[in-house]
């Protein structure tokens, strides 16, 4: 296969936060045209594997490994952001606390810069300018365009950060627990325009929750006790007795139309 066709190729794999090791032994290949999900319990090491794809933290140089993201092992961190969108709560966190009167319209145009929001000296082109516009429309937040960051619901921040993102067409986007926080009917709209963003590019979705999963998804890894406990298609991985290992509890998992749902748990 050739590298420009693999986003994420890991080999062996460890992770330490000071003495602690949080992830072992990491195996991972995501090619493109696949879309996964990447599961586990709280504290099981997700975010963790997160920052590994964005080059936010490195491997434990200990043990020999394969590191690659789009087939090369070595990135300047704003390229790399400009390949891949990362939307995580500790980014809506950074842009509520430095920017919160930014408006989405600055918030998207932000992402040119990749800075925390639109400054004096930043100017832009009619393209540029034409091309956030776009990217409004296509997430449908044009109606937010004056709205400032703090005053949006966290579905709207959200939208506004993948519109950032979708500035430079990345192809990939990895997602932290995008709807965490948000009342179904945001979270069901906030899914039907991560199955939108699946149209482009390849989805990396790192959640603890079933029902984040789409139709559009086509792999699952599962995260348990500091490794990868199975990954593949998810049609094999995404089963009732996988789903009870990992959550350490007894769980029917229900499927319906490509979403997934807890039928019941017992522990
Ligand atoms: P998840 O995203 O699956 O909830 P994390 O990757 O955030 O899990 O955390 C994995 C483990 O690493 C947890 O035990 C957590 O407490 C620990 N951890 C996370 N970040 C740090 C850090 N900066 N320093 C020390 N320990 C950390
Ligand atoms: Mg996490």
């Amino acid at each position: 296969m050739d590298s420009n066709q693999t986003i994420i190729d890991f080999e062996n794999v460890y992770v330490n936060y000071a003495m602690t090791t949080v992830l072992e032994n990491i195996n991972l290949k995501i090619k493109k045209g696949e879309n996964w999900v990447i599961l586990g319990p709280n504290g099981s090491g997700k975010s963790t594997l997160m920052k590994l794809f964005s080059n936010d933290l490195y491997p434990n140089t200990q043990y020999p490994f394969k590191k690659e993201i789009f087939g090369k092992d070595r990135w300047d961190i704003f390229e790399l952001k400009k390949h891949l969108g990362i939307i995580s709560n500790g980014l809506q966190s950074r842009f509520s606390g430095f920017s919160p009167s930014e408006t989405a319209y600055e918030v998207v145009l932000s992402g040119y810069n990749s800075a925390l929001g639109v400054y004096r000296h930043h100017s832009f082109s009619d393209e540029q300018i034409k091309k956030a516009e776009e990217v409004m429309k296509f997430l449908e937040i044009t109606k937010l365009k004056d709205k400032k960051f703090a005053q949006m619901s966290s579905g709207e921040q959200r939208r506004c950060l993948i519109g950032r993102s979708l500035i430079h067409n990345p192809e990939a986007f990895i997602l932290d627990e995008p709807t965490t926080g948000l009342d179904v009917k945001a979270q069901y709209s906030f899914i039907n325009t991560l199955q939108k963003l699946a149209q482009n590019a390849c989805i990396i979705l790192v959640t603890h929750d079933v029902a984040e999963i789409f139709p559009q998804i086509t792999h699952a890894a599962l995260i348990y006790n500091k490794t990868i406990y199975k990954q593949g298609k998810k049609e094999d991985i995404l089963t009732s007795s996988n789903l009870s290992k990992i959550f350490d509890a007894d769980i029917d998992l229900g499927s319906n139309c490509g979403r997934y749902y807890i039928k019941s748990i017992k522990f």
